[in-house]
């Protein structure tokens, strides 16, 4: 074909034939840069996709604010971890959540409460460098601790080994905080359960830790509870019973009973503490302890204690005037503003002289919030009542409260009754307790005196007035006033001797 080509047109074909190999060469080296940047492009955004989606990742799994793994980690990547982590040597689970965090957003604002979350993530971290541990909620969070040294549990199935965890977690968490220069103090109740003795999954060790918290939160702050199968029964009890707190309140069905209180030099009875009594045909008689605190945590505290308050100062009415009547003040009423006003207007309805009564309140109580305390008891004794410092040595800041509050009155908590004979260091809290009372021109009153040995005791060591099984239990109005004329149940017995 080229032969038939004109003269001049091999030249032109060739240097057109050069230019195109040239073109493509170039075509083909552009096509293989831009290809090239392509890649690299592509490359670029793989990274960015897979840095963001490992940062959408670690969001999802994290709580933002402690940077602790979240609830969602528990329930997706948490079972994994502990099974090739602490595998068969068994874990502790510790649930936990914070006593007092609402009042702490109130007193420092939500961003110091934000701080103190910060704060409490980074304080746990130090405690146990080697366990997982998680935020669940806004003041909820869960510990799960193979067995190692660092995780300060060598054995963390040993019931031994996670009460003594959680009593270190109790007493980190109590050590105050430090935000925006106020000193922040918060308890916390704890929840424990371990694998494999609770679950051979996680999520079974995590609910039984949870449930044992629930039942923890009802003992109050600062309280743990181990896992054990008869929770499940016990939560349906109180469930039962918070059910029928309602009916038993709006209908009168709570009582006062009357232990007496005596002078331990003569015997006699000057007064007697109220105790309320709620009795059920399905569960018996109910320990005060606990539907008092079903009471406060439903809001049925005030009405309950109101009604309390007016049965026992009308019945206190048929009694001697010489004798007092002590009624116990739950701690969440000393937050009402109105408490002064509710006594005094049960006193006007009743009757009852103010003179003839003493508030017990106990030392957790004062702990709370010790401005609002000061001024209720100001309130309370500046139109005669007497205020008595009840459960004295079981808190953590009885002295700081005898100096900073007035009381006419201290209560020997019964722990230091019981034993006291055997235990030498127990008289000297007693003596100790005696004469720091006596300084402050105030009286003691023993609790929980059950052995004459024990009265015996008492009177030696100077404690002026005394209660116990010795002298009597609580019992109704008609027997407290049968008790009045025949006197209390050690007289009898040494009345008994001595006639025969
Ligand atoms: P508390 O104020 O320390 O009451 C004394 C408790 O010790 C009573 O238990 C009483 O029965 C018991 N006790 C008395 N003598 C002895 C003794 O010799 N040995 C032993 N082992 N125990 C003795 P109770 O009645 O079960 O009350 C428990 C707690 O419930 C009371 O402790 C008080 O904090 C609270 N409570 C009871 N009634 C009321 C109430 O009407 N209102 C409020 N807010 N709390 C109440
Ligand atoms: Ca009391
Ligand atoms: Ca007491």
């Amino acid at each position: 074909m080229l032969t038939l080509l004109p003269e001049g047109w091999h030249s032109r074909l060739h240097s057109s034939i050069d230019g195109l190999i040239v073109g493509v060469l170039l075509v083909g080296c552009a096509g293989y840069a831009f290809g090239f940047r392509k890649f690299l492009d592509l490359r670029r955004e793989q990274g960015r996709r897979s840095l963001a989606e490992s940062k959408a990742d670690w969001i999802a799994y994290h709580d933002f604010l402690t940077r602790l793994p979240n609830r969602r980690f528990l329930e997706e990547k948490a079972p994994e971890i502990a099974e090739s982590t602490f595998g068969k040597a068994g874990y502790g689970v510790l649930s936990f959540d914070l006593d007092g965090f609402k009042k702490v957003n109130e007193t420092v604002g939500p961003d110091g409460g934000d701080m103190l979350l910060i704060d409490i993530a980074k304080r746990l971290t130090d405690f146990m460098p080697e366990a997982l541990l998680l935020r669940l909620g806004s003041d909820e969070f869960l510990i799960i601790a193979g067995c190692t040294a660092s995780n300060r549990c060598q054995d963390c199935t040993d019931p031994e080994q996670t009460r003594k965890l959680a009593e270190d977690l109790i007493s980190l968490l109590n050590r105050p905080f430090d935000i925006k220069g106020t000193q922040i103090s918060v308890g916390a109740c704890v929840g424990l359960s371990s694998y494999p003795e609770h679950g051979l999954r996680l999520k079974d060790v995590v609910k039984q830790a949870i449930l044992a918290l629930s039942v923890a939160k009802r003992q109050g702050r600062n309280s743990y509870v181990e896992f054990r199968p008869e929770i499940n029964e016990d939560l349906a009890r109180r469930t039962r019973i918070e059910r029928q707190l309602r009916t038993a309140v709006a209908n009168d069905d709570i009582a006062p009973y009357y232990q007496p209180l005596v002078e331990l030099k003569t015997g006699a009875i000057v007064g007697f503490e109220a105790l309320a009594r709620w009795y059920t045909p399905e569960d018996g008689f109910i320990s005060p302890d606990l539907f008092i605190r079903i009471a406060e945590n439903t809001g049925l505290i005030s009405d309950l204690s109101e009604h309390l308050l007016r049965q026992a100062c009308k019945d206190a009415m048929a009694w001697p005037t010489q004798v007092h009547l002590a009624f116990n003040i739950s701690p969440l009423m000393l937050e009402d503003r109105y408490l002064g006003l509710k006594i005094f207007k049960i006193l006007g309805e009743t009757g009852l002289s103010p003179h003839r009564l003493e508030i017990e309140i106990t030392e957790s109580a004062l702990v709370r919030d010790t401005d609002l305390a000061a001024a209720m008891i100001q309130e309370l004794r500046g139109s005669g009542i007497r205020v008595a410092l009840d459960d004295f040595g079981t808190g953590y800041s009885s002295l700081a409260q005898l100096s900073a509050l007035t009381f006419d009155k201290i209560k020997i908590d019964r722990i230091f009754v019981s034993g006291l004979e055997q235990d030498e260091k127990k008289s000297k809290i007693v003596r100790t307790t005696v004469a720091l009372a006596t300084g402050l021109g105030i009286t003691t009153t023993a609790e929980g005196i059950e052995q004459e040995s024990q009265l015996d005791d008492l009177k030696q060591l100077g404690c002026s007035f005394g209660q116990g099984y010795l002298f009597g239990k609580a019992v109704p109005q008609e027997q407290a006033l049968a008790l009045l004329s025949t006197g209390p149940a050690s007289d009898t017995e040494q009345s008994r001797q001595m006639s025969a």
